[in-house]
């Protein structure tokens, strides 16, 4: 129990009340999944205090864990009052409970998350800051780019557009978190990726390859009778960077996107030319003729 109160909060209903004895360790906004399918916000403003400084009184509250976060509520009205990661010693009250004025955030953390872009002067972490064991990394908001759309051809488009420019911290952000990903041509039968983790490493070997200048032409986009589904014709050009060699590199992507995701997608592509220009055509030979010699292949 905390010996001095520096402020007061309650819930709506007025039964349960928080005295706060310690300054803030931090406040800023999440926006993880948790935070966003238990309030019902894009993103939740968070103070965090040290557990010990923030002291509950009066009513009945009720703790639920959605996910990872344990939560306490008031028990009447549901108020959510502050979460408590476990282990760290920490509380993180809700700050919209705060006074006017005393939420000041400082920075936005899990913006890999976000469901839309936030244009303000903070740093908006990736994933969360060195403070709390992050990296610092901080994203560009690539949906800001598609203006916010859900729409499958907005979302195909940022995806080629962020290809052709290099972009590929970007890119898996485009993707569900469960998803089903297939390169039905790939001459190696490679399996699916079946999560936004998996697409992340999947785009970061795509930048340890050789430098490419590439942009995205003829594209053709053809809605199908499911809204969520479009058939996608278009080419990267470009040329090798250290060569000036010329390459025109076709695909088709049957993507379905939900929500503004990628939950599906059949990337139909000429992967002997992509290994070519990847300097990775012998390999792929390689493990072609390998693969012949396997029993099961036959
Ligand atoms: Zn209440
Ligand atoms: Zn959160």
């Amino acid at each position: 129990m905390t010996t001095r109160t520096l402020t007061t909060v309650r819930c709506r209903c007025g039964d349960v009340a928080l005295h706060i004895g310690a300054p803030p360790i931090a406040q800023f906004y999440c926006h993880c999944e948790d935070c966003r399918a238990v309030t019902g916000g894009a993103m939740v403003p968070t103070a965090l205090y040290p557990a010990d400084g923030v002291a509950l009184e009066g009513g009945e509250t009720r703790g639920w864990t959605y996910k990872t976060m344990p939560r306490t509520r008031c028990a009447n009205c549901a108020t959510l009052l502050f979460g408590e990661p476990p282990g760290l010693g920490v509380r993180g009250v809700n700050g919209f409970l705060l006074p006017a004025g005393a939420f000041r955030p400082a920075f936005h953390i899990r913006c890999q998350h976000a469901v839309m872009p936030v244009v303000d002067d903070l740093p908006h972490y990736r994933d969360v800051p060195s403070m709390f064991g992050g990296s610092d990394e901080t994203v560009d908001w690539p949906m800001a780019e598609r203006g916010g759309s859900s729409r499958p051809s907005d979302v195909f488009a940022a995806l080629v557009n962020g290809v052709a420019e290099g972009r590929w911290e970007d890119l898996p952000q485009l993707y569900a978190q469960q998803t089903h990903v297939e390169h039905p041509f790939h001459p190696l039968r490679m399996p699916p990726m079946r999560t936004r983790e998996e697409l992340r490493e999947h785009f970061r070997q795509a930048a340890r390859g050789p430098e490419l200048r590439r942009q995205v032409t003829n594209v053709v986009i053809h809605e199908t009778g499911d809204p969520e589904v479009i058939v996608a014709e278009f080419t990267y050009d470009g040329t090798l960077a250290d060569t000036g060699e010329a390459f025109s590199l076709p695909g088709i992507f049957v993507m379905r996107v939900r929500d503004g995701e990628i939950v599906s997608s059949r990337d139909y592509l000429d992967h002997l030319t992509s290994a070519r220009i990847r300097g990775q055509f012998g390999d792929l030979l390689a493990a072609l003729d390998s693969k012949q010699d396997l029993p099961s292949s036959s």
